[in-house]
């Protein structure tokens, strides 16, 4: 292809959001054989909703609810941000969502103070997180973070938490003074082009792929959804760039798709990393295409963008 024929895509995919940086980029993205695709925020909307509350001891739900928010406060993750937002408005309406006509409107209910004071916080990659709350540890994350800690899972609690991922949601355990006191179901349903786009790709030759740092069954039921077949899941944060190296073994040229922090050395890492617009600053940084309205068609749209410009026509 000529400079003005890369000059002329690289408008036309500007001008339907998709950002190019550099005519290689362009140029390898018509040779994509896998596209790898992180579940949350990318295949997902990143909205995460509590869907279910589950407390195994005998203390109250609000309180529940109350003593997990103050422990993921001061998390930036897409799953505290849901139990933070379901528990204040638990704890401000008693009932999770917001009434047009609810009295107490106009209160801020933004401000921290209604949650108790947590102390030590910190965050476990790929696990969840922990701190301390009345001088007592309290953990929240997934199995690996209880085992991790030495937390005994009961049969019934499993049997819970395997429920909730077989319908696609995420299960997440919360233990207090060394006991399992509840578990909580989010779920984050897919983007409405999701898996049309999946179908397409494979139209065009190419095989879709995709990695998560959460757990088997639920990205197993997440993928069924959707229509991929080749998940890897609970991929810790730093091994998305592995998994995405694995695929390039034979020379294969790999796409990633992503918008989180966690994906940037994975998107650092492919031949053609795409962010998602409304990713993070690291995300977007570390890759070669952004793509600004959040749709994932516009991935098929940089694939064709590359075949048209540089595929001989004979
Ligand atoms: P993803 O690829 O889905 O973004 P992450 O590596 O961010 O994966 O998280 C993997 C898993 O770790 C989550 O599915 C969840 O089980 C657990 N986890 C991580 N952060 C938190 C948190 N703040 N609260 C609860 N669970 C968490
Ligand atoms: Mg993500």
């Amino acid at each position: 292809a000529t400079p003005t024929a890369v000059m002329v895509a690289t408008g036309v995919g500007a001008n339907n959001g998709v950002l190019i940086k550099g005519g290689d980029a362009l140029e390898r993205a018509q040779k994509i054989k896998y596209v790898i695709f992180d579940k949350t925020g990318t295949l997902t909307q990143g909205k995460a909703t509590v869907t279910t509350v589950k407390v195994f001891t005998g203390m109250d739900r609000g309180e529940f609810l109350k003593l997990v928010a103050s422990a993921e406060a001061s998390s930036e993750h897409p799953l505290a941000k849901a139990i933070v937002e379901y528990a204040r408005h638990f704890h401000f309406f008693d009932e999770p969502s917001v009434a047009d006509d609810a009295p107490n409107k106009s209160k801020d209910t933004t401000i921290s103070g209604w949650l108790f004071d947590a102390s030590e916080f910190s965050a476990l990659p790929g696990r969840g997180i922990q701190c301390f709350i009345d001088g007592k540890l309290i953990l929240v994350g997934n199995r690996k973070l209880m085992t991790e800690s030495g937390i005994d899972i009961p049969t019934h609690v499993e049997n819970f938490v395997v429920e909730l991922e077989e319908s696609a949601k995420t299960g997440i355990l919360v233990a207090y003074e060394g006991n399992l006191l509840g578990v909580l179901g989010v779920a984050d349903p897919l983007k409405r082009e999701a898996a049309i786009v999946i179908e397409g790709l494979r139209k065009m030759g190419v095989i879709p792929v995709m990695v998560t740092g959460d757990n088997r069954r639920t990205a197993q039921a997440v993928a069924k959804e959707v229509g991929i077949q080749d998940v890897r899941a609970e991929v810790m944060p730093a091994g998305k760039a592995d998994v995405v190296c694995s695929f390039q073994k034979d020379g294969n040229i790999v796409a990633m798709v992503g918008d989180g922090i966690n994906d940037s050395p994975a998107l650092a890492a492919s031949d053609v990393g795409m962010a998602i617009g409304a990713g993070t600053d690291i995300a977007i940084e570390a890759a070669d295409y952004v793509l600004m309205r959040n749709n994932l068609e516009d991935v098929i749209t940089a694939i064709d963008l590359s075949r048209k410009t540089f595929t001989r026509i004979r």
